[in-house]
């Protein structure tokens, strides 16, 4: 589904990533590892067209590099960033509707997907005229994704979904990933707590100074020593 080959970002002489090449394959969860400033977030701004990069990005068979952010978010592709960045002075539902302005001319369709997501987050039922800004930190990520599905990506980019979050709480989220998976979404997570991010992915790729150090079926790397090593200890 998405296929990253050689992407370069740098910020004036900083050279943030270094030549990645990376694939998503339809239906599974790629997880992206590596210790702070080791490039993931980079790669994902380079995907997602936030950032100037050079390299090529292929999406459902088709080049996106040349293309706007928006017009990658038309062809499917959605990001939850890191920080979340919701709307905080709207509340939940704005929100959403908000992140339903592609679908807009369709109400009814709009409608049905934020009834979906409000099943899949019952906390964002409850708290629905609640302001974005006063949630806690994991409703509020649980509002990120919800927000990013609305616009009804083939592939859902996360960018350290656990950021600040009670274990308890990365739990629920990732379990909600796992959900969606079997629902046949595509999910690319950058994520810090390694071992959780391998519990549920398919496969993984290590970023080190801004280039792939090790890639593989995520079981594997899990019990890989260098990975325990470098990324496991206290997680
Ligand atoms: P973290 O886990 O801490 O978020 P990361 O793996 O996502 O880290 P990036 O945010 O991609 O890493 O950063 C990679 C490198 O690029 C770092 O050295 C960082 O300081 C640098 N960098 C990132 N954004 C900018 C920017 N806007 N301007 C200058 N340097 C940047």
């Amino acid at each position: 589904m998405l296929t990253v080959a050689d992407l370069s970002v740098s910020y004036g002489p900083i050279r943030a990533l270094r030549g990645v090449s990376i694939r998503v394959g339809a239906g599974e969860i790629v997880a992206l590892i590596g210790a702070n400033g080791a490039g993931k977030s980079s790669l994902l701004r380079g995907i997602t067209g936030l950032v100037p990069a050079t390299g090529r990005v292929t999406f459902d068979g088709r080049p996106i590099d040349g293309l706007s952010t928006p017009q990658r978010v038309a062809l499917g592709v959605a990001m939850a960033p890191e920080g979340r960045q919701i709307f905080t002075d709207q509340t939940v539902h704005e929100n959403l509707l908000l992140g339903g302005h592609l679908l807009r001319g369709r109400p009814q369709r709009i409608a049905a997907n934020i009834d979906r997501f409000y099943a899949l987050f019952p906390r964002l039922l409850e708290r629905r005229d609640q302001i974005a800004g006063t949630l806690s930190g994991g409703e509020q990520q649980m509002l990120a994704i919800a927000r990013a599905l609305m616009t009804e990506p083939k592939l859902l980019i996360l960018d350290e979904p656990s950021l600040g979050l009670a274990p308890i709480i990365t739990a629920d989220i990732f379990r909600t990933l796992v959900g969606l998976r079997r629902d046949g979404m595509t999910i690319l997570l950058v994520e810090q707590m390694a071992n959780q991010a391998l519990a549920i992915a398919d496969r993984a790729y290590v970023l080190e100074g801004g280039s792939i150090v090790l890639e593989g079926v995520a079981a594997t790397l899990r019990r890989d020593p260098r990975i325990r090593e470098a990324y496991l200890g206290g997680d």
